[in-house]
Formats: structure tokens, C-alpha cells, sequence
């Protein structure tokens, strides 16, 4: 018996009558989706704070004012994203119409992870939304109290006919993928990245993958410690270290790490308290499984900064760890939690080359007084996103495209760049039915003269 193919039944057959297409339809769901936040606020809150001991204000500006901002910028320019776009003509279609149609893909599959499970369901849910698609949303089985918010309380606020949520693990989810869908996008580790991608190809599905790595973040010796502490301290540790974008790793001299470590202990100790462990602003380990294979990663290098933790709560101090050898597996998988290892090199070539050496991670850092040292990290490297001198502010940017590239991923979203990624791209070219005489020239017997005239 499948569990899903009734739905996906239904889904499908809404989507071919053509009732997600116009204008009206998609701005009502996106109505929705926002009158969802709003009335559900507190909900959500509450929810965060029991799957991940998320605080209110990171729950405020990382998941529900980031999903809200994607809304009502999809609501002002959901007309003129639908627009067909004209572009321009040869001679040869000088008296046609030309232009790219942005139509929806069909039925489109959202599986989310659990770190910022409202911010990267509905984000991608809004661009699938205006788009037009007929949707399933697979949230993640880990942020449960999230998870039954999303499956119950949601599809109020949507049309039932056009959209579903689905529930369960990688057993569940190996099944679902096993349909056809018009398009998959995807969050979560490169590991599952390649069982999607694989399960995707079978039905020729077109896929975008948003994954995770290693951020490297550089430290140049020309810059002021404290401030350098704060920022990167704030964005390693938010929502107990579990964001994809966060700075994964210090590479600096040794210079620098001495000046960088007590700057970095007065960031913690300013941000959580003494006893980081009674602060309702650092975030907990999401499961059991996370929290051992984050405790396994304490003994590597030497601990500099915190070091503690309590199972009870899955609870790990802000750490800062020194000495770390390339091989340890600190610096071989990605952290996914509240633990910094500073790596040190001899030189801004060095780091450099530290960095190309690895996999292309999704965003990457680089703190200096210096312009020159933040362009020459820009333009010597790559990664799904850069930001020179803070952590992750670029992706809270919907002007700019998010995603990886290479091993971080494939394809990118936000405001716009979401639209565009549910909608495909359909070339068009309307020719009026006369004129024979002109084009005729194209039919063959061909001859040098027409070839000429073309
Ligand atoms: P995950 O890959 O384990 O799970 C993501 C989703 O895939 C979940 O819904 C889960 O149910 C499903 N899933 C898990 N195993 C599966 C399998 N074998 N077959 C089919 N589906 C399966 O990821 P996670 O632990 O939830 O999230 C952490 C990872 O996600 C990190 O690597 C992080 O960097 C990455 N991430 C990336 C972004 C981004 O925007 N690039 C954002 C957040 C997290």
C-alpha cells in the first residue's frame, strides 16, 4: 500500500486544471501563508524554544521576520515576476514576438532540515507559492513540536487541494521519493543531498540542492580583536552553532589567535553570562545523536574556551579550540554546533590555499582592516556566498542569490531568485501565420544567393 499516492493524485490533478496559475490564486496562498505567521506567532515561538531552546529573538529574526519579509516582497512583485520578460531579436525574427514565459514546474517536493525549520520551509515555500506549483512539504521528523505545527495548523491557511504535508524519516521520505515530481528542492547534509539527487534522476527531476561543508573564516593580522571576537562569536554560536552558514573555523597566525582569545572569552562570557549553561540565548543540541557526535569532537586539539556540557540537556559550552590538527575530525566534517577550531597559518597565501585545497563551502569569511586582504580573499576563492568583515548577514539579503556550489550545493533562492527557481524558463517565439514570401527563402532547394539574404 502507498501512503502518498493518493495525495499526489490529488495534487496533480489540481495542478491540471490550471487553478494555480493565475495571479489571484498565488497571492490568496501567500495571504495565507503570512495570515499563518501572524496569527501563529506565539506558537511557532513556543515550539522553536521546546525543539531547539531557540530565544524569542532569535526565533523572531532568523525564522519568522525572514519568512514574512520573503512574503510581502513576493505579494509587492508577484505581477511583474509573472510578466513575460521580451528579449531581444535577430534579423531574421525581427517581426516576431520573443520573449521568456515563467511558468510553474507542476508538483514540486520541499524537504526541509530541522535547525531553522519555519525560516527554510516557508522560505522555499513562498518561492513554490508564487510560482504556481501544487506543493508537499516534507518537514523535518527532529524539531518534532515545529514539525506538528507545520502538519496541523498550515494547510488551514492553504488550499488543501494544492498542497500537503507529509510526515516521517528517511524511510518515509526514500518512499515519497520514489514518485515523480516536477521539481525537488532540497535542505540539508550532502550525504542526503546525493540519495536525493540519485532518486531524482531516475524521473529526469531537475533539483535544487542546498547543502552544507566547512565555512572558513579568516582572520588577517591588521584588525581589531574584539570586534572581530563579537562578530564572529555571535554568528558561531547562534542557535547553539547548528546554522549552516555559520563560520565553522578560525584560520589565523599565531600572532593573531593570542590576541584573538581573550577577545573571544570576553564575547562569550558578554553574550551567554558566566555560566553559559543558565543563558536563554545560546541554543541546545537538536538530538541525543548530535549531542554525542559534538561531545566526540571536544577531544580534539585543546580546549581554550568552555569545553563543558550536561546530556541531560544536551547542553555544550561556546568552545574554542586550539592546536587542532587538518586530520582530527574537527577539521575533516562539518561542526553543526557551538564548537570553533582556530587553525593557524603563516600567511594570507597560506589560508588561501588551506581554503582551495577543501571543498567549495557555502560561505566563506574574511576579517581585515585591510580592503586589499577581504578582495584578495573574494577573488582568489570560491563559495556558495561571501561576506567580508561580519558573519552571515549576506544571505538576510533577499537581493542576493543563496546557495552553494560544488560540494555546498546546487541551485539558489530567495525573493526573486525563488521565483525563478520554481518557474521553468519556457523560450517562446510567436510568428504571424502570413509573410510566406519571406520566409520562404529558408526552404530548400537552398541556394548561396539565400544563404546570403538570411
Ligand atoms: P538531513 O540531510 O539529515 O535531513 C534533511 C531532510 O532530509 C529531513 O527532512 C530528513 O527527514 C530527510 N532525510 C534524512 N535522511 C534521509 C534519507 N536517507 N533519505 C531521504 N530523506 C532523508 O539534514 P539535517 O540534519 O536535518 O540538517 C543539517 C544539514 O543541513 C547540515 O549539513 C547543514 O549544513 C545543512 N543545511 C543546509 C542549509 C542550506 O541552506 N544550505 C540550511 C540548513 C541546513
Amino acid at each position: 500500500m502507498d501512503p502518498f499516492a493518493d495525495t499526489l493524485r490529488r495534487l496533480r490533478e489540481a495542478f491540471s486544471s490550471g487553478r494555480t496559475r493565475p495571479a489571484e490564486f498565488r497571492a490568496a496562498q501567500l495571504k495565507g501563508l503570512r495570515c499563518f505567521l501572524r496569527e501563529n506567532k506565539q506558537l511557532l515561538q513556543e515550539a522553536l524554544a521546546q525543539d531547539l531552546h531557540k530565544s524569542a529573538f532569535e526565533a523572531e529574526v532568523s525564522e519568522i521576520r525572514i519568512s514574512q519579509n520573503e512574503i510581502d516582497l513576493a505579494l509587492r512583485n508577484l505581477r511583474s515576476w509573472m510578466k513575460d520578460e521580451k528579449v531581444p531579436k535577430n534579423l531574421a525574427t525581427q517581426l516576431d514576438s520573443a520573449f521568456i514565459r515563467k511558468e510553474p514546474f507542476g508538483l514540486v517536493l520541499i524537504i526541509a532540515p530541522w535547525n531553522y525549520p519555519v525560516n527554510l520551509t516557508l522560505v522555499p515555500l513562498v518561492g513554490a507559492l508564487a510560482a504556481g506549483n501544487c506543493v508537499v512539504l516534507k518537514p523535518s521528523e527532529f524539531s518534532r513540536s515545529t514539525e506538528k505545527i507545520l502538519a496541523e495548523v498550515l494547510p488551514r491557511y492553504l488550499d488543501q487541494s494544492c498542497f500537503a504535508v507529509v510526515l516521517g524519516g528517511p524511510q518515509e521520505t526514500g518512499q515519497l521519493l520514489e514518485h515523480k515530481f516536477d521539481y525537488i528542492f532540497f535542505t540539508g547534509n550532502p550525504r542526503v543531498g546525493r540519495i536525493v539527487m540519485a532518486a531524482a534522476a531516475k524521473h529526469l527531476t531537475p533539483v535544487t540542492l542546498e547543502l552544507g561543508g566547512k565555512n572558513p573564516c579568516y582572520v588577517d593580522d591588521d584588525c581589531d580583536p574584539q570586534t572581530v571576537a563579537n562578530r564572529v562569536a555571535l554568528f558561531r554560536y547562534f542557535n547553539g552553532g547548528q546554522t549552516c552558514v555559520a563560520p565553522d573555523y578560525v584560520l589565523c597566525s599565531p600572532d593573531t589567535q593570542e590576541r584573538l582569545l581573550p577577545a573571544l572569552q570576553t564575547a562569550i562570557t558578554r553574550f551567554y553570562g558566566e555560566d553559559p549553561q543558565s543563558s536563554p540565548s545560546l541554543g541546545r543540541i537538536i538530538s541525543e545523536k548530535h549531542f554525542q557526535r559534538l561531545r566526540g569532537l571536544l577531544g580534539c586539539g585543546r580546549v581554550a574556551i568552555g569545553g563543558q556540557s550536561d546530556e541531560s540537556e544536551r547542553y555544550i559550552a561556546p568552545t574554542v579550540l586550539v592546536d587542532v590538527r587538518e586530520t582530527e575530525p574537527v577539521m575533516q566534517e562539518e561542526i553543526f554546533g557551538p564548537i570553533l577550531p582556530i587553525v593557524n597559518v603563516r600567511s594570507l597565501d597560506e589560508a588561501i590555499d588551506f581554503i582551495n585545497r577543501r571543498e567549495k563551502p557555502l560561505a566563506l569569511y574574511a576579517f581585515s582592516n585591510s580592503n586589499r586582504v577581504v578582495k584578495q580573499v573574494l577573488a582568489q576563492t570560491s563559495s556558495g556566498g561571501f561576506c567580508g568583515n561580519d558573519g552571515f548577514m549576506h544571505m538576510t539579503l533577499a537581493s542576493l542569490p543563496f546557495g552553494g556550489v560544488g560540494a555546498s550545493g546546487m541551485g539558489s533562492y530567495h525573493g526573486k531568485f525563488s521565483f525563478d527557481t520554481f518557474s521553468h524558463h519556457r523560450a517562446c517565439l510567436l510568428r504571424r501565420p502570413g509573410l510566406e514570401k519571406i520566409y520562404s527563402i529558408r526552404y530548400p532547394p537552398y541556394s548561396p544567393r539565400n544563404l546570403r539574404l538570411l
